[in-house]
Parts: C-alpha cells; structure tokens; sequence
C-alpha cells in the first residue's frame, strides 16, 4: 500500500475537501467509504466555526463542559444572555484571547440570541427566535397562541439557544473530541513548521465484506522542509472520545473512555495499512486514564513499535492524545514547557523533531502509557535476543 503523494493538493483541494480525497484514495485500494454520523457532526462543527482558529474557542475543557451542559436541559436548551458570557469568561481567564471564546462562539453561530416568554394560557417557557418574534405567538408545549407581553416586556429572558451540532449532547456526539484532535494536528504540534495537512471527519471503512470499521478521524500528514523535498505523506486513523468514565457516577457503569473493541478497531486499521498512525485522543486529563485503558493501549503500542523490513518503518506507531495536548490553546511547546516535569523534559529529548509523529508518537508512549523510550526497549529486546 502507498500513501498518498499530494504535493500539488491546493488544486485537490479545490475540488474535493478532504473526505472525498480520501474516501476516493480508499476506493482505489479497494475500500469502500461512507462519512459516519458521528464524522457530519465533526464536519460541521469545524466548517461552522470557520475551521481551526475557530474551533480554538472550544479549546477550554470549561467551556465544553459548559456547552454539554446547556445541551442537557429538557425541552429548549437555552441560557440567559449574561449568564453565558460570564460563564465563558471565566472559564477562559488566562487564555490568550479571553474574551474571544465567547464572541467567536456568538458570531460564528454555536449559539443563537433569542427570547424566552412565558406563554399565558399553560405558563411554561419557549425560546423564540428573532425572526419568529412577533405580536402573536404560538407556545411550543400547548400549541396556543399566545399575545407578546406588550405591557409587561421585562416579563421575557434575551436567552442563547445552541444550534446545529452544538445542540447534541454527550459532547456534540464525540464532535469536539474530534474536531480538538484534527486542530492538533494542524496547528498545534508544532507551530514553527506547519504541516500539510488533508483532514477528513469520521467515516466508516468497509474493510472486507462484513468487516465495517470506523475510524472517528483521517489525516494526510505531510512535514516539511526547507530547501528540500518535503517528508513522505503519512496516513493517520483516530479514534476520539470526550469525558467518559472520569465521574464517580460513572464509573459504576462506563469503566473506561477506551474499551477493548476501539482498540481492537484500530489494529485491523494498522492491519490493513501498513506503517499508518494511530491516535488514540481523549479530553480526560492524565491523571484520569484509567490502569485498564493504559494496559490495552500500550498493548497494541508494544505491536505497534515492530519493525516492518519491507517498509522499513515500524509497524504502527501509536499517539496518545490527553486534554493536556487538545485544549492546548497555543502551541504544544508551550503547553509542556508550562506543564513542567516530566513534559518539559520530553521536549528537550525531541529537540526539533518534534513534528515526527514517530517521534511523538515514542513521547506519548512514555508520558501516558507508562513504556520505555523506543531506544531503550530496542536495546532490551537486543539483549534478550543475545542471551539467548
Ligand atoms: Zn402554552
């Protein structure tokens, strides 16, 4: 299998975006793609917030958490004017541009201005919009109509309202999970050499017949270089998931955001295509994997780590991505080298490197997964080889 060459994509771009290239470089090998649910809510969340720098105001595990929360109240999911501009501020104190977040969100449409009243006849609560605002209205629970309070205007609430893809809860369906995971990718792994990048939102691979496997993001990830050819494209499968299993309540029923089958998924993916990346991306902090989640990962990161003569690659080099990574706000430099520690010291093992996902890849594996440097376990596979 060969990986796409795209060096003049800017005209592929034009004519396709990025899921139909690459549902019609899959259908070359044979594969036969469809984008999944999940991957249209992706889609439109990036394309709605005007791509990247928009989806940068959703890079504050706060506000998603905010957002999710509106996108939980029964019946119309709505918050007061003020209460959502100062829930938002706040959340985003210490950010770069605080209060960007929340105009970002208004103006690119997360979330609509409209009216709250009260309808007389059955006293409950609807959100008008703008354009249905007018002398007579028809109450959304009773179905009556019912008169504007003309004498009493104080007697109504200016009221955000979600639309589109933010309206759906559990986290915009993993929509924000996914669309931080592509942003990471594209603007935030290294900031000094931006990559080409070709991005597709989920779809699901018809693998063989009766072997349906999806991936909840694709990537085309070419690095550059100055003043020779640029790097190979490298082929990227990820899988993205929200907040799951951090809460008490939770645990009792959802053990883990990574069960055994996404992991499974994922392999017959590095299976299929030899020498591709895998991302494995949660907004869980660090702290919040669970030993379970781990194991499994590194399991397949160790299989991963494999050298393939004929490619003369490793196998399937795995990334492990944590809140820390995708509501990074600026930069990832700048995101470990505030982090301190142990983060702070990968940075200086990758020096330049850093935009090698091989190479980033090996740092994740050690900071999240709990496994030796590459280098390091190289060395002990040699010598248990030599003792033999
Ligand atoms: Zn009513």
């Amino acid at each position: 299998m060969v990986f796409p060459e795209f060096k003049n994509s800017f005209e592929l771009w034009n004519i396709f975006d990025g899921t139909t290239a690459i549902a019609k470089w899959l259908k070359i090998y044979g594969i036969e793609a469809e984008i999944s649910d999940a991957g249209k809510v992706t889609q439109q969340i990036i394309q709605g917030l005007g791509g990247f720098y928009g989806v940068a105001s959703l890079a504050n595990s706060e506000i998603v958490k905010i957002l999710n929360k509106i996108s939980r109240t029964p019946i119309s999911p709505s918050v007061q004017h003020q209460k959502l501009k100062h829930e938002i501020n706040n959340a985003s104190k210490g950010d770069i541009f605080p209060c960007r977040n929340f105009e970002m969100l208004v103006e690119r449409h997360a979330v609509e201005l409209g009216l709250k009243l009260q309808c007389t006849k059955c006293s409950s609560w609807s959100w008008y919009s703008l354009r249905q605002l007018d002398e007579k209205l028809q109450c959304s629970l009773c179905l009556r109509e019912f008169g504007f309070p003309i004498v009493d205007p104080h007697l109504s609430t200016w009221s955000y309202r979600l639309i589109g893809p933010f309206a759906i809860p559990n986290y915009a369906n993993g929509g924000y999970a996914s669309s931080l995971s592509i942003r990471f990718f594209a603007n935030i792994l290294d900031i000094n050499v931006e990559p080409k990048l070709t991005w597709s939102a989920g779809q699901i691979l018809n693998l063989s017949p009766g072997v349906k496997v999806e991936a909840d993001f694709i990537l085309w990830y070419q690095r550059k270089r100055h003043l020779e050819t640029d790097y190979p494209t490298e082929l990227i499968f990820g899988e993205a998931k929200s907040f799951r299993g951090e809460n008490v309540e939770e645990k009792k029923f959802i053990k883990d955001a990574f069960q055994q089958d996404d992991v499974d998924r994922m392999k017959k993916l590095a299976i299929r295509f030899p020498g591709s990346v895998l991302v494995f991306a949660t907004m869980k902090h660090p702290n919040e994997l669970s030993p379970n989640e781990i194991y499994r990962i590194a399991k397949l990161a160790a299989w991963g780590r494999e050298f393939v003569k004929e490619r003369n690659q490793t196998r399937a080099p795995v990334i492990m991505l944590t809140g820390m990574e995708l509501f990074a706000s600026h930069s990832l430099r700048e995101t470990w080298r505030k982090a301190g520690g142990k983060h702070a010291r990968m940075l200086e093992l990758a020096g330049i490197e850093l935009d090698s996902l091989r190479v980033f890849a090996d740092l994740t594996q050690q900071l999240y997964l709990g496994m030796p440097s590459y280098f390091e376990w190289l060395e002990a596979k040699r010598k248990k080889k030599r003792t033999k």
